[in-house]
């Protein structure tokens, strides 16, 4: 039988304990004082936070298949996080929505950006060091412009390949 563990703190005892719970049980009795305990809000974040998991477990799936064969995934250290040729570090994230901002700073570089050009958006923060400043652009973009063109001068400098 599937069995979902939940943490909770007894509102009577104040002890914190992993509680073991079939499938469709809400209640439980605290194991120190025996008072009663109800787990339907911890279920519910439980189960949210396994979905949000799943769902960045296909989207770092996703990326490492674009990025071709040498993307090894490293999925269980760390999150959702994808390395390339032994030289990127890719921390992948998913978001439900792209803050408006950064889509707009996005739609401006591909309006403005000439034909045969790399559209890419640098984000400078006030005061901050230039060198830390960051940019991005689109994968299919980092994909040949970047990651490919690192792929094959390691390639030439190793004779690997
Ligand atoms: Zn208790």
């Amino acid at each position: 039988m599937r069995t979902i563990r939940v943490k909770k703190i007894c509102e009577n005892c104040e002890k914190e304990w992993y509680y073991e719970l079939a499938k469709g049980e809400t209640d439980a009795f605290c194991r120190f004082c025996q008072h009663p305990l109800e787990f339907s809000k911890e279920i519910e974040m439980s189960k949210r936070n396994r979905k949000n998991r799943l769902r960045g477990k296909r989207n770092q799936r996703a990326l490492k298949k674009f990025l071709g064969p040498k993307a090894e995934d490293r999925g269980i250290l760390g999150g959702a996080d994808v390395i390339h040729d032994h030289h990127f570090f890719i921390e992948a994230k998913q978001l439900n929505k792209i803050p408006q901002k950064l889509k707009g700073f996005w739609q401006q570089a591909v309006y403005h950006c000439p034909a045969g050009r790399v559209p890419c958006v640098q984000l400078h923060e006030l005061s901050k060091r230039h060198e830390d400043d960051l940019i991005f652009m689109r994968l299919e973009d980092f994909k040949n412009e970047v990651v490919d063109v690192t792929t094959l001068k390691f390639q030439e400098s190793t004779g690997d390949g």
